[in-house]
């Protein structure tokens, strides 16, 4: 017999119940989100409890497997996507999915890795509490892929990225030893803050089994406008208007360019329109657990803002409902792009201050060098975060496609470089930016990171080919 097929026979003994090796079994966890790319393992592995997390981890060590943890597979850079059908497996969380916590009086819940985002967005709800992490797959992403990828999502700007949510941590580390890191205090300066490793780390230094997280009262009333600007510039100067005029209480700002407002408006139906067409789109929101005026405030800053000729026109929504319909343009531009079929998708970050002139010359460039393609612009504004995209100009098949997605993505890098930003604001690295992010490792920050897997990982067997695994 294969070695390969010994060792999934081994699993298969020592873990009944919980290996699946069966194709049509494996098939949903060897897919990203959009179906485009695919991945390959030996078995899926579907432990009950941490216990046998630790049992797994050990196993795949005597028979020389690479473990790949999974949440949700919602990521969008092929990180929880194994590519080697020999000798590596999926581990993953969905079974560990207890809330085994949740402490009102301490603002804290603690929650095993697989349970679902939204679950435990809804279970902390009903105690009036929220978890302020929103992103568009949080009906599918689990806590420990949230951890792993450190999240961004649209309340960044307000709450933070997901570290900023996490108080502690459980892993089971590369030898199966477990690391009980499960407290839920705000101040702990016992030397280094070592859950921080993990997060973000993608699952190349352990496998998070589960975490203590930190709760803000949930907000009760909220007020939301779309509305219309001159250009990008203008965007900037309302960004800093609201600051300052909405009490720091913006809990989102989002902006759009106009043929990402198109693309919306494509996938939507019904969408809410301004009376005519803007240089550029914002959708703001505000959110507040207590009793605020939030509408008052908001339409002081869009007073403000057209007095100062910053803001062209707007609509402020008179209901949650019509709050929901502004909210459902911002996820119709994915929608819309899916629809058209290949792009290339980027989740970039440049300094804050240099974003519009960052967007306005990626753009142009990419447009200038390549007349077949165009470039669409949307995203967090207030963390500096733009999903630049490229599209085909007409439809194109998925291997005409590849080499002109890899020359509008080397011109793209190029101007992130250029601004000093980031090539990956949000998503993380995996295996489709792992090239692009050693390219841009400087030599001291590759050898800490080494040094680092080294001890954590000697063996290299957590999440090889991803990250610097
Ligand atoms: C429609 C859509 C919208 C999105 N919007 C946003 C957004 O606004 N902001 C944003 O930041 N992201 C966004 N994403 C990306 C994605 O949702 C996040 O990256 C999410 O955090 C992934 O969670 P997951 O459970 O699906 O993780 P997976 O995709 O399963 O895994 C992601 C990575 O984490 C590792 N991992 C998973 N679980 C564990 C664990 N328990 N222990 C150790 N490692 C683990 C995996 O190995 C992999 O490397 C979006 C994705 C989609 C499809």
């Amino acid at each position: 017999m294969a070695v390969s097929g010994a060792a999934r026979e081994a699993l298969a003994g020592e873990f009944p119940g919980g290996v699946v090796v069966e194709a049509e079994a494996m098939a949903p966890h060897l897919v990203d989100w959009f179906g485009l790319a695919r991945g390959a393992a030996l078995a899926v592995l579907r432990p009950r409890d941490v216990a046998e997390v630790q049992a797994m981890v050990r196993a795949c060590g005597r028979l020389g497997l690479g473990v790949v943890p999974q949440g949700g597979a919602t990521g969008l850079v092929g990180g929880a996507l194994p590519d080697d059908a020999e000798r590596q497996v999926v581990l993953s969380l969905g079974r560990l999915n207890r809330i085994r916590r949740l402490d009102p009086d301490d603002y804290s819940c603690v929650a095993e890795a697989g349970c679902v985002l939204q679950a435990v967005k809804d279970a902390v709800a009903e105690r009036d509490l929220f978890l302020p992490l929103s992103l568009g797959a949080q009906g599918t992403a689990q806590i420990g892929g949230v951890i792993s990828t450190n999240a961004g999502g649209i309340n960044v700007l307000r709450y933070g990225m997901m570290r900023e949510q996490v108080l502690g941590l459980e892993v089971v580390l590369a030898d199966g030893t477990l690391w009980n890191g499960l407290n839920t205090l705000r101040k702990n300066n016992m030397g280094p803050d070592l859950k921080q490793l993990f997060v973000g780390a993608e699952g190349g230094f352990g496998v998070i089994t589960a975490a203590a997280l930190r709760l803000v009262p949930r907000p009760t009333a909220r007020a939301a406008a779309l509305v219309g600007l001159p250009d990008l510039p203008a965007v900037a100067r309302a960004f800093h208007l609201a600051r300052r005029l909405c009490s720091d209480l913006l809990s989102a700002f989002e902006f759009l360019t106009p043929v990402a407002m198109a693309i919306a408006r494509e996938a939507s139906v019904n969408p809410p329109a301004l009376a005519g067409d803007c240089g550029a789109y914002v959708l703001v929101e505000l959110a507040a657990p207590g009793p605020v005026d939030l509408d008052a405030l908001l339409e002081g800053f869009l007073e403000a803002a057209m007095a100062e000729g910053v803001v062209a026109d707007g609509i402020l929504a008179a209901s949650g409902a019509q709050a929901d319909r502004i909210w459902a343009l911002r996820e119709a531009v994915n929608e819309g792009q899916a629809r058209r079929g290949v792009f290339l998708r980027s989740d970039v970050s440049v300094p804050l201050s240099a974003l519009p002139a960052f967007v306005g010359r990626a753009c142009a460039a990419i447009e200038a060098a390549m007349p077949e393609v165009f470039a669409v612009a949307y995203g967090h504004f207030g963390d500096g975060n733009v999903h630049l995209n490229v599209l085909p100009r007409t439809p194109m098949d998925p291997a005409a496609w590849k080499p002109v997605e890899a020359r509008a993505k080397a011109i793209l890098n190029a101007e992130v470089d250029a601004f000093a930003g980031s090539i990956s604001a949000e998503h993380g690295v995996g295996r489709l930016k792992r090239a692009d992010f050693e390219a841009r490792l400087d030599p001291e920050k590759r050898a800490l990171l080494l040094g680092l897997k080294r001890m954590l990982d000697p063996e290299g067997r957590m999440n090889p080919g991803s990250q610097l695994g």
